[in-house]
């Protein structure tokens, strides 16, 4: 539906609601709301809006319901997808939850918390920790993406392995509805078959269906022993050998498994200032594992050495180095977390977020990475990622000494046979980016016909008018 008020008419509404200070027009202020992380989308506005309480959220959604409105929700806006950013037309809103970022409550007693939307994921680490108590969601960004962000993508990570994806540690929600209405839906409870879940639809649908302001979330014993080991392997299917060992031989303590590939080394040691070589030797292939046990006296650095042992033994390996310290656990990690950034600095990059059964992955990196060696000379492949969980970024860089004109030339042959291979084997075009803007199309392709539609009915029955970050997932009707 298209907006039935002026610009003029829309912000005194805006103002009625939030206040003068809340509804922000200024240029050079929205700009940066505007752009998206990789800066592949720059949008315009109406307005940004920035709510502070949940009864404000719902008086903004009735109001932008009511005449026709797009509002497109943004938390910490370091989505891959183009999820956060409006369109161009500068008849849009975007929506930040900035200011509700309040830990409402944490009980201990029953290992939960219930936060605001806009808690920055690194808060609610620490109040987790503050009460004794871990939440494992963890990625690069979260020291900047927001709880409502990693839940409306349904964020992954470097835990997935043991902890699940981002829905897996949700217990309750508060959603406000396009028209307004609240679901107040925070139980904390760990087994309610009540009829169907509709909260877990708000979970990676990108804000397409309400804006979440609020979660009741599920913690864990909190890690006390950690071991951690930066390892050279021979193949890609040495590295899922050596997965599988690992999580046969440790009672299944494998919190994190990552496949680092050589050139993502070299590129953070050449781009990211304090990151060096782990290991003596230089290998196509490594892997940064770690096991961890809320158990202090567990025997994790024992276990580990031998599990490794028997790997090199087996010929899985060709190097190990084991942390000795906090520090260099955190160099192993450092290295790790900043290969995006390093991919960044280096030049433009397409990027593959592609999930696989996981004893696919050998054969699928085999096939896709001879195809881009003998199809794409302008580019290099950066493959790395977490492979615990079947998830590859799949990237390839535009050459440093190559015009990255080529790569953006050649991007939709390589998406498509990168993205054709991925279905072949089974696989998913979204791992734990989501769909957002990007991958609209892409989604139309290889999304079975039939959960396609149930899709649509879906979004007609929750945003009937359509005001729900419009064109965001699915193509706007
Ligand atoms: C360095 C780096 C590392 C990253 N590593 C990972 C990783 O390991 N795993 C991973 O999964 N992702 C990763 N990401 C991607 C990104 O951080 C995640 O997708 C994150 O969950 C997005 O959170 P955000 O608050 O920034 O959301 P935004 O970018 O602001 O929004 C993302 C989507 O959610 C919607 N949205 C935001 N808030 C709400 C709300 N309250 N209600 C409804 N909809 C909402 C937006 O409309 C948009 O569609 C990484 C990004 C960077 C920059």
């Amino acid at each position: 539906m298209p907006a039935t008020v002026t610009d003029k008419v829309a912000l005194a509404g805006f103002r009625r609601i939030l206040g003068e200070s809340a509804v922000l027009t200024d240029r050079e202020t929205i700009a940066p709301y505007l752009v998206d992380q990789r800066r592949l989308y720059e949008g315009a506005a109406l307005a940004v809006l920035r709510p502070a309480s949940v009864e404000e959220v719902s008086q903004l959604l009735a109001f932008c319901n009511g005449t026709g409105i797009g509002v497109v929700p943004q938390g910490g806006n370091t989505g891959y997808c183009g999820g956060a950013t409006p369109d161009e037309s500068g008849r849009q809103v975007v929506l930040s939850l900035g200011r509700m970022a309040r830990v409402r409550s944490i009980d201990a007693a029953n290992y939960s918390m219930v936060a605001e939307a806009g808690c920055i994921l690194a808060n609610l680490q620490r109040a987790a920790q503050a009460a004794d108590r871990y939440l494992p969601l963890s990625l690069g960004s979260e020291g900047s993406c927001q709880l409502g962000g990693n839940l409306s993508t349904n964020a992954g990570g470097l835990n997935v392995v043991r902890y699940g994806m981002a829905r897996d540690l949700v217990l309750g929600l508060e959603v406000v509805l396009a028209d307004g209405r609240v679901l107040a839906s925070l139980g904390a409870l760990r087994k309610d078959n009540t009829g169907y879940d509709v909260k877990s639809l708000f979970l990676g649908a990108e804000g397409t269906l309400g804006v979440i302001t609020a979660a009741s979330l599920r913690l864990m014993p909190r890690p006390r022993a950690t071991a951690t080991a930066f390892v050279a392997v021979r193949n890609v299917a040495a590295a899922v050998g050596l997965l599988n060992l690992l999580r046969e031989t440790s009672g299944d303590r494998v919190s994190s498994f990552e496949l680092i590939p050589q050139i993502a080394i070299d590129l953070t040691t050449r781009h990211i200032p304090g990151v060096s070589q782990p290991l003596a030797g230089e290998y196509p292939w490594c892997v940064l594992c770690e096991l961890t046990s809320s158990r202090a006296d567990d025997p994790l650095d024992s276990m580990l050495e031998s599990a490794l042992r028997d790997a090199m033994d087996g010929g899985l390996l060709d190097d190990a180095a084991l942390a000795q310290n906090e520090r260099q656990r955190a160099a192993f990690w450092r290295l790790r977390e900043s290969i995006p950034e390093a991919q960044r600095a280096e030049g433009p990059s397409l990027k593959h977020d592609i999930a696989l059964p996981i004893g696919a992955l050998p054969r699928f990196v085999e096939e896709a990475s001879a195809w881009i060696a003998a199809h794409v000379q302008h580019a290099v492949l950066v493959a790395y990622g977490h492979v615990g969980d079947g998830n590859l970024h799949f990237n390839v860089n535009a050459r440093r000494d190559t015009d990255p004109l080529k790569l953006v030339a050649s991007a939709d042959e390589i998406r498509r046979y990168v993205h054709d291979l991925v279905a072949a084997f089974g696989g998913s075009i979204s791992a734990e980016h989501g769909i957002g803007r990007l991958k609209v199309d892409e989604l139309e392709r290889y999304a079975p016909p039939v959960e396609l539609e149930l899709m649509r009915a879906i979004k007609q029955s929750f945003d009937p008018n359509g005001i729900m970050n419009p064109g965001k997932v699915l193509r706007s009707a």
